[in-house]
């Protein structure tokens, strides 16, 4: 017997952005919520740092500096410890000043594949827009005065997950042994992925700013949908033969989902 309901992966609604007048002047920023307050902050990578660091200054707010190898797991459990600390110095207006931004800027640092990628901006003529991964640079080529990249990067992030998304699903299904109809992918900030009746896969292409392992989890979890079309027990035991980690990575995603989904708004 068939359920009625579609098996999906739910993501808890993103808060709405207080801001779309498209007035970018201060540093984009990452949200998180510390003791019920929503705050912003920037990440700064350093080499040289050997531990994590909070500095606060009037102009650029909260910035969190970041030694190499430490994921964005580790930035986000640093500042709910520091947390009091955070909350006793940033003003309300300076929370207020940076909730606005949304456009990403060079040298922005952004998610991806459980790591950081930092945004060079470089000027190009009429032809030659582009956006490579260069090591952990994101080099995005756009003429001169174009003021909202959102939009570039993420037309690059739906190509990189339309190709790691395909390759992932095609090796999780011949190895779960079942067979799928299509894969799409989605934007939609309520879900991580679905599967249909008619076998079709969807996914949030925000997943490529999730580590490799929770994307592996999406993908088990909606495969195992072909097996077993519900969220019974029974279901959640198929997942765990392909994804013993799976509540581990479920709980990563119900963490993470307000910070995904602020990072490249439209
Ligand atoms: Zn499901």
């Amino acid at each position: 017997m068939k359920k009625s309901r579609l098996p999906v992966i739910r993501i808890r609604p993103a808060r709405k952005a207080s801001d779309h007048s498209g007035n970018h002047t201060s540093p984009p920023l990452y949200k998180t919520t510390l003791e019920g307050r929503t705050i912003s902050f920037a990440v700064k990578h350093s080499n040289k740092a050997k531990l994590l660091r909070l500095e606060i200054s009037p102009s650029a707010g909260l910035t969190v500096v970041v030694p190499a190898f430490c994921n964005t797991n580790c930035v986000l459990r640093f500042l709910k410890e520091k947390s009091r600390w955070i909350l006793s110095k940033l003003t309300n207006s300076d929370m207020a000043r940076h909730e606005k931004t949304t456009g990403l800027k060079d040298g922005d640092l952004i998610p991806y594949l459980g790591g950081f990628l930092q945004i060079e901006i470089r000027d190009c003529d009429r032809r030659g827009e582009n956006v490579t991964l260069s090591q952990n640079k994101l080099i995005v080529t756009v003429r001169p005065g174009v003021a909202e990249i959102n939009a570039t990067i993420e037309k690059w992030y739906r190509a990189q997950a339309r190709q790691i998304l395909k390759e992932k699903v095609d090796r999780q299904s011949q190895r779960m042994v079942v067979d799928y109809n299509k894969m799409r992918l989605k934007g939609q900030k309520t879900l991580w992925g679905s599967c249909s009746r008619k076998n079709n896969l969807n996914f949030n292409w925000r997943l490529l700013m999730t580590p490799e392992p929770v994307i592996d989890y999406v993908v088990v979890h909606e495969l195992s949908h072909l097996k077993e079309m519900n969220h019974t027990k029974k279901f959640w035991q198929v997942v765990a033969i392909y994804c013993p980690e799976w509540q581990q990575h479920r709980k990563w995603l119900k963490e993470h989902t307000i910070e995904i989904n602020n990072i490249l708004r439209a």
